[in-house]
């Protein structure tokens, strides 16, 4: 049983609202998510600051004031947070006691310290998942791989399982597929999680959104298509080629855990459809999410701007698609390493319906999102044949 202790909430007034011309929104992590947020916020002109590493980063070229640290240090977070009158992150691995201690000072955090402190560790958000009645697979809490390997020996585990890391795992990175002994070489050492191999016959998406006066929304249901070998979202296709029911229950899923969270901005809850018709919460992201890039294009609102709307408590807008679409990761070609040029952009921007986004990072290798495509069309054929087209044109090098 893992416990967490937090302070009671505390009740946060907002001196000046978001259309104030002082206002500023603090993001945590300049990475494409925070970029295209600030991208969604300049429509409205606001101020915004971006905590990182590095002001090569994406979100860094676009934000009115960067800052160079370590959004994982207290007193970086912390001398940040005191800078803004509403933070929020990009990326949920953030110094929560940083987090903890601006929200006692009265600074406006969404989403709240406390579900990102859940969210953050796999170990934490399953047993939140559980404990709350939400559908997802039993899993047990391991420290080392020889653990693991002394649970196998002793017949308390049995293959196949996936073993995913607590903490800082993202896009496949920390997550382990063991079949059989063979695989032993693939496990992580670290704080982990194990749970089932599940017989997965589609991946699936849904984003929704809630605001302090706890309006929710949900946007459609989307597929995601993974690379196999790199556990890794290819493309994402929306809406869902799934049973009407299925969708409306997802749905239904996906509202209720952001209810349960009681957190305010977006989250995106993403589900194992089983080849048995089976329901599984994978994982939760309290933020905008590869799933929803398509809402920049197809949508009445973007993932963006809701996550805007959600954590300033304004209305939150209409979720309704126009129609289907289909987003391609651009993901940096096996082979190349340095700066990266967008080779085929010419060839597929004579394709009707598509938008190309580069985010801007300064250098690419194998695998790392560069930038994605949104293609828009009249059915689901349709970006289905377009896709095929744009995946074979469009190849991130390096010159
Ligand atoms: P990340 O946080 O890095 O995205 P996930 O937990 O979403 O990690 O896992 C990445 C991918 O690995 C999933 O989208 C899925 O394709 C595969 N995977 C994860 N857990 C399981 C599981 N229990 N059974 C089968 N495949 C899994």
């Amino acid at each position: 049983m893992i416990t967490i202790i937090f302070e009671p909430e505390l009740a946060i007034t907002m001196e000046k609202n978001l259309f104030h011309k002082d206002f500023t929104l603090g993001i945590l992590g300049g990475g494409q998510l925070g970029k295209m947020l600030i991208q969604e916020a300049n429509h409205w002109n606001i101020k915004t600051f971006v905590l990182d590493k590095d002001k090569t980063m994406p979100a860094a070229q676009v934000c009115t004031q960067f800052f160079e640290g370590d959004f994982n240090n207290f007193d970086d977070v912390y001398n940040f947070g005191k800078k803004v009158d509403l933070l929020t992150i990009e990326i949920e691995h953030v110094n929560i006691e940083a987090l903890l201690k601006l929200e006692k000072e009265q600074v406006m955090i969404h989403p709240s310290p406390k579900s990102l402190a859940i969210i953050k560790d796999k170990g934490l958000q399953k047993e939140f998942l559980l404990k709350n009645n939400l559908p997802t697979s039993s899993f047990n809490i391991f420290d080392t791989k020889e653990e693991i390997i002394s649970a196998i020996d002793s017949g308390k585990l049995t293959y196949p399982f996936v073993q995913k890391a607590r903490l800082s795992g993202y896009d496949g990175n920390g997550v382990a597929i063991i079949r059989n002994y063979f695989d032993h070489k693939k496990l992580l050492n670290t704080l982990s999680i194990v749970e089932p191999l599940v017989d997965i016959e589609k991946e699936l998406s849904v984003i929704v959104a809630r605001n302090p006066n706890e309006q929710i929304t949900a946007f459609s249901v989307s597929e995601m298509v993974f690379r196999p070998e790199k556990n890794l979202v290819d493309m994402v296709l929306s809406p869902a080629r799934i049973d009407s029911e299925i969708a409306k229950k997802v749905k239904e899923i996906a509202i209720e855990t952001i209810s349960k969270f009681e957190m305010c901005g977006l989250l995106a809850v993403e589900f194992f459809l089983t080849k048995r018709g089976e329901i599984f919460i994978n994982e939760v992201a309290p933020r905008p999410h590869n799933s929803g890039h398509h809402t920049m294009d197809n949508c009445y609102t973007s993932q963006f701007e809701q996550h805007i709307r959600a954590i300033s408590n304004l209305p939150l807008g209409k979720t309704t698609e126009f129609c289907p679409a289909i987003m391609i990761n651009l993901l940096g070609e096996v082979g190349y390493k340095g700066i990266p040029y967008y080779e085929g952009v010419e060839m597929a921007l004579k394709i009707d319906g598509i938008s190309i986004y580069c985010y801007g990072k300064t250098s690419t290798r194998a695998y790392r999102k560069m930038g994605h495509v949104n293609i828009l069309g009249d059915s689901v054929n349709d970006v289905i044949v377009k896709s095929r087209i744009i995946k074979d044109s469009i190849k991130i090098i390096s010159k």
